[in-house]
């Protein structure tokens, strides 16, 4: 059995939690350690597919589908997990599977199905125990799901005190109390405010929220601190002395201009040796870590800038892309580049000449992701404002479905041709439900997900791109290309650069006799790194660059 380190957050939520947790995982990993990470997030929703991406972030998408059956009347399947993946994969540089996303909905969903089966026959359900059972024993199966691991991190959602995450506190309190000291550890996750007027660290509220974990008989062994800046000694010393913790079991989490620098702000303050330490394990000396802090210069050292414009129906930069944002921030780092994100208003992009004008002062364009209909039109005309004009242009998924009708409508003349999604009664359908999603009722994890085969064809831009014939990128789509639609547009440069391995599904699409326009039916930012940025928003990043200097244009 692995070691568990708990994570848990006090005082409030979004303070970097994930951050943490990420940054706690690479430091064991510098260390030689083989390290997974699970997310509990304590909402009655099955899986955050089902989430609006503005509340909660986008739903990161996994190279696996976790697959489970509680009882033989249901059948669970998912590959939509919470964003922190995106943040733990990036950080660790590896595939994280599905099944360490356990939410509220599926260990009730599985307790009361069981109990319906009779697995519980004579006895009274209850939270303690068959709650707090079925998830250690979700844990523990994470614990044995994976050869040779290490350590677990298990990341709490939300803040100690929510009603809803009692029930996972009490399990890991079980948990502890189930396994020897040196095998779990629990990190608590606090704010310590700034107050402006007094210019002073707050610590009363890490206090409260300490005495709250030790009400649920939770003692923490390690406090991580947020504030706007460093720790000061006597902060440290106050927190240390009112939650029973070691001073240098207080450690600082401040502020930071690039965010992957914290796990080497945490091992500036020993972080990882205290950690080792307490799980009994040995201090291996730590390695990569060279190699990560050149990657952290590249993101501080732009020596120029980029802004690429977004059309879409968001217009707050909230969570909604953050792997998308993040993989255009690495590509750009790793060309020395500072990339400037702007989301554009679609549903106000008139067709005037001013929406052209305004598209144009950009570097690049990029359509995202999404579903509905809200802003389309705006999105289809920036699409095809940016084939006029032959500017750098990146379709994802959605982005790429409605560059293909663009060029349909525009190029081709089908007037009002579009998706089915968007317009049910279209006259020319050119982007339509697959085969398989038209018996598809239930909106649940029964999209086309998870990784899947491309097959890219030779001489096209995209092979020169990936330089390989197959990859495997991740998919989360009802909706593709229709090929009788782009056979057609062949005659106007259109290439379908990439497909499925039956070649039924159309995966990428590309124009031969502009420089850089692009579309992909898959999601190729969930498998960006920092330290490796994925080599379609690395080219696409370069193509902006160039056209910049004035090399980019093929007309
Ligand atoms: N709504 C589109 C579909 O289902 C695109 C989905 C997406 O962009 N992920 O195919």
């Amino acid at each position: 059995m692995p070691k568990f380190i708990f994570v848990t957050g006090g005082v409030l939520s979004g303070i970097g939690k994930g951050h943490t947790t990420a940054s706690i995982a690479k430091l064991l990993q510098f260390r030689g350690y083989e390290i997974d990470l699970v997310k509990i997030d304590p909402y009655l929703n099955v899986d955050p597919g089902t989430l609006n991406p503005i509340e909660h972030g986008e739903p990161f998408i996994t190279d696996q589908i976790f697959e489970f059956s509680p009882a033989p009347s249901f059948e669970y399947r998912s590959a939509e997990v919470d964003q922190d993946f995106g943040t733990y994969e990036r950080f660790i540089g590896r595939a994280i599977h599905p099944r360490n996303n356990i939410t509220s909905g599926q260990v009730y969903l599985c307790v009361i199905l069981q109990e319906r089966l009779g697995t519980f026959l004579g006895k009274t359900v209850q939270i303690i125990p068959h709650i707090t059972n079925e998830i250690k024993r979700r844990l523990r199966d994470v614990g044995a799901a994976v050869k040779g691991l290490d350590v677990v991190m298990v990341e709490i959602g939300g803040t100690v005190g929510d009603i809803e995450a009692a029930p996972f506190l009490e399990a890991i309190r079980q948990f502890r109390l189930e396994e020897q000291s040196c095998d779990t550890l629990l990190v608590h996750v606090t704010l310590v405010p700034l107050l402006p007027t007094v210019g002073e660290l707050k610590t009363k509220p890490t206090q409260h929220s300490v005495k709250q974990l030790q009400a649920l008989g939770l003692q923490p062994d390690i406090i991580i601190a947020r504030s706007q800046v460093s720790l000061t000694e006597e902060a440290r010393r106050k927190i240390a002395l009112h939650s029973n913790v070691a001073p240098e079991a207080v450690i600082s989490n401040p502020d930071l201009d690039e965010i992957y620098e914290l796990p080497l702000k945490f091992y500036e303050q020993g972080l990882d040796a205290i950690i080792l330490q307490r799980l009994e394990l040995m201090a291996r000396p730590p390695g990569g870590m060279a190699a990560w802090k050149e990657v952290v210069e590249q993101f501080m050292n732009p020596t120029t800038q980029l802004r690429i414009a977004m059309p879409g129906k968001y217009v707050a930069m909230t969570d909604t892309y953050v792997s998308i944002n993040e993989a255009l921030r690495s590509a750009g780092a790793h060309h020395k580049a500072d990339v400037t994100i702007d989301m554009v208003d679609a549903e106000m992009l008139g067709s005037t000449n001013d929406t052209k004008e305004k598209l144009l002062t950009y570097d690049g364009m990029l359509l995202t992701p999404g579903f509905g209909t809200r802003g389309t039109e705006g999105m289809i005309r920036s699409a095809w404002i940016a084939v006029e004009e032959d500017f750098p242009f990146l379709g994802i998924c959605f982005g790429a479905q409605l560059l293909f009708v663009a060029l349909c409508r525009y190029a081709l003349g089908m007037k009002k041709a579009n998706s089915t999604e968007l317009d049910p009664k279209t006259p020319y359908p050119v982007v339509d439900l697959l085969p398989e999603q038209r018996e598809v009722e239930e909106k649940g994890g029964t999209m086309r997900l998870a990784g899947h085969s491309v097959h890219i064809k030779a001489s096209t831009k995209l092979r020169s791109i990936y330089k390989k014939s197959q990859v495997r990128e991740r998919f989360r789509h009802r909706y593709h290309l229709m090929w009788d639609a782009a056979k057609k547009a062949e005659d106007i440069g259109l290439v379908v650069s990439a497909t499925d391995k039956t070649g039924h599904i159309i995966n990428a699409i590309e124009l031969s006799n502009k420089f850089w326009i692009v579309g992909v039916q898959y999601h190729p930012e969930y498998t960006s790194r920092p330290d490796q940025p994925h080599p379609l928003y690395y080219s696409f990043i370069e193509a902006m660059l160039k056209r910049k200097l004035g090399k980019g244009q093929r007309q």
